[in-house]
């Protein structure tokens, strides 16, 4: 065992404080590596609140974790001692199911193994994320990272970057595309980064007009203030994609019509309800409601690349440690510019 410090809710009625806990031993296929940086997303804050389901506590959230291999296991090839690491929100699958097979281990049939709140494969301990010093991952789901850009800022990417640029690739927007972007914060800050990269005319549809001139700087073309029944009204029908990633409950039926002809609204945002969505806002038009979960490790490997050679990071607010509760809050309210990541180095 490897005795680990970081911190931990020890319930969804308390708040994160430091918690001292083991992880396993390096095996002979792991990597160990030291955590420089973790982003803070807001399914972190969904989980230690059981929003989605009952959680494992005590709970160490964070899966956009980057830092330095300390340790490898002898069968290791991919990672030596000194190299940069990154690991998101999966950290093993099966590995032979149809989805493992096509690099899709975010859909692994038999469940992929998150890198918190989750069990290891072989159920003799919970996983904990990286709002902690060191992690112990499988080869397979540690991912290199660039020392050419920022470290601090590439940690977002490990899942807010995976996130939004997995629909896009997988939708192929781009030239000739109007995508618009639901919710500027994490995901929809990368989003807008993406869109743009790839070539699409991109349109921010934010609750907060103080985001107006930021969105420009990330690189979208038009904003719009979803509060402003005008504003919507303008664009009605005019969209081919949108990208959901809105974290509180919204009406579906009103985005959709949004939707042109033949468009798809994409959510990746989990709200902790149901939508209520109405056939009609489908069927007019010939509309798609689909949904995507992060990307499988080929991908992220390309995203990351993607963005080394692009010169793409976040937009991030470094932190210290013993300000993630605060940050929690900023995150609730929507003030988040446009990713909190804690500096571990605070620990
Ligand atoms: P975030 O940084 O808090 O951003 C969410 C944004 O949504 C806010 O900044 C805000 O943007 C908008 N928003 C918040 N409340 C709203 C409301 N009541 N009505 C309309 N808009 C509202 O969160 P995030 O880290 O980007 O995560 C977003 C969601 O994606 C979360 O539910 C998270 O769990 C989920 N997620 C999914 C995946 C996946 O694999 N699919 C991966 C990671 C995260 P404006 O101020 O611009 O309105
Ligand atoms: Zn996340």
């Amino acid at each position: 065992m490897i005795q680990s410090k970081g911190y931990a809710a020890q319930s969804p009625e308390t708040d994160l404080a430091p918690w001292t806990f083991n992880r396993r031993a390096v095996g002979p296929r792991d990597v160990q590596f030291d955590i420089l940086y973790c982003g803070v997303c807001h399914s972190d804050l969904h989980q230690i609140k059981n929003d989605w389901f009952p959680g494992i506590f005590p709970m160490v959230p964070g899966h956009e974790i980057v830092g330095r291999v300390v340790k490898i296991g002898d069968q290791v090839t991919k990672f030596k001692v000194g190299d940069l690491a990154g690991t998101g929100c999966m950290v093993d699958s099966c590995q032979v199911c149809e989805n493992c097979k096509q690099d899709l281990e975010q859909y692994c049939l038999d469940g992929n193994t998150q890198t918190y709140n989750g069990m290891d494969r072989d159920g003799s301990m919970p996983t904990y994320g990286g709002y902690s010093d060191t992690i112990i991952v499988r080869e397979e789901f540690v991912l290199h990272v660039s020392d050419k850009l920022d470290l601090a800022a590439v940690a977002p990417l490990l899942c807010a970057g995976i996130t939004t640029y997995s629909p896009l690739r997988h939708w192929k927007v781009g030239k000739g595309h109007k995508l618009a972007v639901l919710g500027l914060g994490g995901l929809g800050h990368m989003g807008v980064k993406f869109g743009a990269a790839f070539g699409a005319e991109v349109t921010v549809l934010s609750t907060s007009p103080s985001k107006k001139e930021a969105a420009k700087e990330l690189g979208a073309h038009n904003f719009v203030v979803t509060s402003g029944a005008e504003q919507l009204e303008a664009v009605k029908g005019s969209f081919d994609f949108i990208l959901d990633t809105v974290s509180a409950p919204h009406d579906f039926n009103l985005y959709l019509s949004l939707l042109r002809t033949n468009g798809t609204m994409i959510c990746v945002g989990v709200p902790p309800e149901p939508a209520q969505v109405a056939a009609f806002s489908l069927l007019g038009g010939r509309k798609s409601l689909a949904g995507s979960g992060i990307g499988g490790i080929a991908e992220t490997q390309e995203m990351l690349d993607f963005c080394a050679e692009n010169n793409i990071v976040s937009d991030i607010e470094l932190i210290d440690i013993k300000d993630v509760t605060s940050a929690y809050k900023r995150m609730e309210k929507g003030d988040v510019r446009y990713r909190f990541v804690i500096d571990m180095a605070t620990l």
